[in-house]
This record gives structure tokens, C-alpha cells and sequence, in this order.
């Protein structure tokens, strides 16, 4: 990968011009912020129609219950099957919960620290150490989670095509207090890239020290598309099992960014020895989860392409907002040599590389002229970027209109840093 840097030469004009530009932009006196993953009301509006479902008197499921009632802890076979179809597992693998994935996440961990996953020797929580694969740059929380549950992360790069297999295979293999890996298959938080088939089958296939290892595949944005080129997600759990290792993949997802973050539903799927252990936890915490809201959802969709439909408008909403985003960092930043971002196909993020060195002075400058940046290290464990370099861009919450104005602020910051260092 070429070094980010800005040619000498150029550096003096370059800092003039920008200062002069960052002064204006000051002038300006913004109030704008690019921090947030979270959809805008005009993408909420979209799943308006579950306010008023499943209507009054309709408090049957598919089987017959009463879904007012306690019960059913996997879930409404309704709802799962329609989720099945889009992630690729059988239904009877899958359960659906609550309104947030990251619940299950912290559960399978905080389960797994408790009492061990099948093929534990003993709680995670009884080893010396456990440590995490974290390929980087990587989802905050997905770090949090770890770090509230005292698991060290060790790190590896990220790809094209998800994390790097040969740097992960060589930390697992030997290390048997390293117990699992988080990956994002499908239009990762925050690059953007999408975990190959060949990649996904090594990931599952390669031995590890620990025979309890897990891999969290954390399918959040596997509908989320932003072109026609609606790709489908490695069957990270059908290969795992092809390879012999059918306990390793336990996958997640949600319809927080399908239909509202604050009131969706969460799915987990993995092999049958998997869920029945989660389960069996899962049981002492909850009679069973808000079974009103999955019938809401499965009405409100209908079928699996009901999903993918309501995901195309989601695209009309939010596919400009991206474009805007890219096309200004290549207006404003492509000749100079500074800074390096994602183009994604999907997802909710654009991951931005600048000048080594300046990811928090840019930081701080967008702060200082009245544009929120995702804090500087936030993409990394411990909030530790070691090269300094990555900013995380969240296009999907502000109006277009701010978001060009945003963009062209940051490009600024981005330009005056690059300069800055230069200079000396
Ligand atoms: N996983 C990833 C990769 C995310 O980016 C997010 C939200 O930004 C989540 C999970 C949160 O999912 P949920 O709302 O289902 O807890």
C-alpha cells in the first residue's frame, strides 16, 4: 500500500490555502456531526407500518399460541424462517430475541466466561487468560464487550475480503488461550469489505490450539446493499461443519437497521449443540421474548423478499448520501496523495485512512470548526490506533445537504493536517 503523505513541494501552498479555507470554515460556525451509525427518520418512516400491526385482535401465531403470552424461547417460526432464507441457515438453527444482536453477543461470551461453550474444559472465566482475535480496523463494541469481560484482544489486519486468514491461522494455531474471532462478513463496520467464500472456508477450516474456539460472525449488515450488486454472505456455518468443525461459527443479526434500532428483532443461528447450550443459559434469564414484536415484523415483511424490497428503499435513501460522501473525498483530496477511503457496496460506514500521524488532529479540527468525528482509536481495541491513520465516516443519519458540507469541512481538516505534518 503506498504511504499517505503530502509531497514536499507542495506542502507550503497546500498549508496556506488550507488555512485559509479552514478559516473560512470556522467562520462558518456549523453544528455538524458524522458520528452516528444510526438510520435518519426518513429511513425509519420507511417501517411506519409496524406501528399499527399486528392490529388489535390479531394475538395468534402461526402455531397457535398466544403471543401476549410467556413462552417460546426460540422465537416465532414465522419470523425465522423469513430470516433463514436471507442468512442462509435452517430454521430450526436460528432463534430470534430481543431488539439488539449485541445483546446475544455479550450473552454468548458472558455464558461462554461462565460456564464454558461445548468442547470447554472447563469456564472460560477459570483460564489464565482469554484472548480475541480483533481484525482492525473493527467495530467499537464488538471491543467493548471484550474489554468488560477482561478478554484480551490481539489484532490483525482486514482485507478485501474480511480478515486476514494467514495472519489469524498463525495466532490461533499455537496459542490456546486465544478463543475466538470476531468477523463482520458482509459490508464490515467500518471498511466496508465482505468476507470471501475462500476466506470464510479457511477461517472455519484452520486449526486452532483451543478446541472451544469460536468465531462471532456478526452478519449485521448482510441485506444492507447500496448497489444492484446485492452480494450473499459465505455460509460461514455450512462450511464450518463441511470442514468438520461445526461448533465454530455462531452468527448473528438484526433488523436494527431494517426496521427501528429501538424496537427490532435479533436472531442468532449456529449448530444444533450451540444453540442448545445457549439455550439451556438463556433459560434462567427469560420465559421467552416480545413475541408480539416478531409478529409485527413477519406480518409487515411477509417473506423474504418482502425484506429485500424494503431494503432497496432503504437504498434509495441512503445510496446519495454515501455517493456524496466519496465523491467530494475524490474531489477535494485524490490528487494530493493524503488520505484513502472505502468505496463499500453496502453497510452503514466509509472508512478513512489519512496522513500516519493525523486521524486525531483532524479530529480535532472538524471539532473546532463544529463537525463531529467518530473519536480518534474508536476503530481499534483499547481505542488505540497505533498508526494514528483511521476515521471512521457515518453517512447514513444527517440530511444530504449537511453532509456535503460536512464532507467538504472534513476534506479540509484532512488537507491542513496532511500540510501540518509536512511542515513540520
Ligand atoms: N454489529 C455491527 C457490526 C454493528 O455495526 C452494529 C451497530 O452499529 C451492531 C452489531 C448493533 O446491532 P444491534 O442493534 O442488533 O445490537
Amino acid at each position: 500500500m503506498t504511504t499517505l503523505a503530502l509531497a514536499p513541494d507542495a506542502a507550503p501552498g497546500v498549508l496556506a490555502a488550507q488555512q485559509q479555507a479552514y478559516a473560512d470554515l470556522k467562520a462558518r460556525g456549523l453544528s455538524l456531526d458524522l458520528t452516528r451509525g444510526k438510520p435518519s427518520a426518513e429511513q425509519l418512516d420507511l417501517s411506519d407500518g409496524l406501528l399499527n400491526l399486528p392490529g388489535a385482535g390479531t394475538v395468534a401465531s402461526e402455531a397457535g399460541t398466544d403471543v401476549r403470552n410467556y413462552g417460546g424461547l426460540d422465537g416465532l417460526v414465522e419470523l425465522r424462517r423469513i430470516f433463514a432464507e436471507l442468512l442462509d441457515v435452517p430454521v430450526a438453527q436460528l432463534i430470534a430475541g430481543g431488539n439488539a444482536s449485541l445483546t446475544l453477543m455479550h450473552d454468548t461470551l458472558t455464558f461462554a466466561t461462565l460456564f464454558g461453550v461445548p468442547g470447554s474444559t472447563r469456564p472460560w472465566g477459570q483460564e489464565e487468560k482469554v484472548k480475541f482475535v480483533c481484525p482492525v480496523p473493527g467495530y467499537d463494541r464488538h471491543f467493548a464487550v471484550c474489554e468488560a469481560l477482561g478478554i484480551e484482544m490481539v489484532t490483525v489486519p482486514m482485507t478485501d475480503d474480511g480478515p486476514d486468514p494467514d495472519a489469524v491461522a498463525a495466532l490461533v494455531a499455537d496459542d490456546p488461550s486465544i478463543k475466538g474471532l470476531w468477523v463482520v462478513p458482509t459490508y464490515a463496520n467500518p471498511d466496508g469489505s465482505v468476507v470471501s467464500t475462500e476466506v470464510a472456508r479457511r477461517l472455519v477450516s484452520m486449526p486452532t490450539a483451543a478446541p472451544d474456539f469460536r468465531i462471532l460472525w456478526d452478519n449485521a449488515y448482510a441485506v444492507h446493499h447500496l448497489t444492484d450488486d446485492e452480494v450473499h454472505s459465505a455460509d460461514a456455518i455450512g462450511l464450518a461443519e463441511a470442514a468438520g468443525n461445526p461448533d465454530r461459527v455462531v452468527m448473528y443479526a438484526s433488523t436494527s437497521k431494517i426496521t427501528f434500532p429501538g424496537s427490532g428483532v435479533s436472531f442468532m443461528a449456529s449448530s444444533p449443540a450451540n444453540i442448545t447450550w445457549y439455550k439451556k443459559h438463556l433459560a434462567f434469564q427469560s420465559i421467552g421474548p416480545d413475541k408480539v414484536n416478531q409478529l409485527r415484523h413477519a406480518r409487515f415483511f411477509g417473506d423474504a423478499e418482502g425484506v429485500r424490497s424494503h431494503m432497496r428503499r432503504h437504498r434509495e435513501v441512503i445510496a446519495p448520501k454515501f455517493d456524496a460522501v466519496v465523491s467530494i473525498l475524490r474531489d477535494r483530496l485524490g490528487e494530493h496523495g493524503v488520505a484513502r477511503w472505502t468505496e463499500p457496496k453496502g453497510g452503514y460506514f466509509v472508512s478513512l485512512d489519512v496522513v500516519p500521524g493525523t486521524a486525531s488532529r483532524v479530529i480535532s479540527l472538524a471539532k473546532e470548526a463544529g463537525i463531529a468525528l467518530t473519536p480518534a482509536g474508536a476503530t481499534f481495541p483499547y481505542g488505540n490506533d497505533p498508526a494514528d491513520e483511521n476515521i471512521r465516516l457515518a453517512p447514513t443519519l444527517p440530511p444530504l445537504s449537511e453532509i456535503e458540507v460536512a464532507m467538504d469541512g472534513v476534506a479540509t481538516c484532512v488537507l491542513l493536517a496532511a500540510a501540518e505534518a509536512a511542515t513540520g
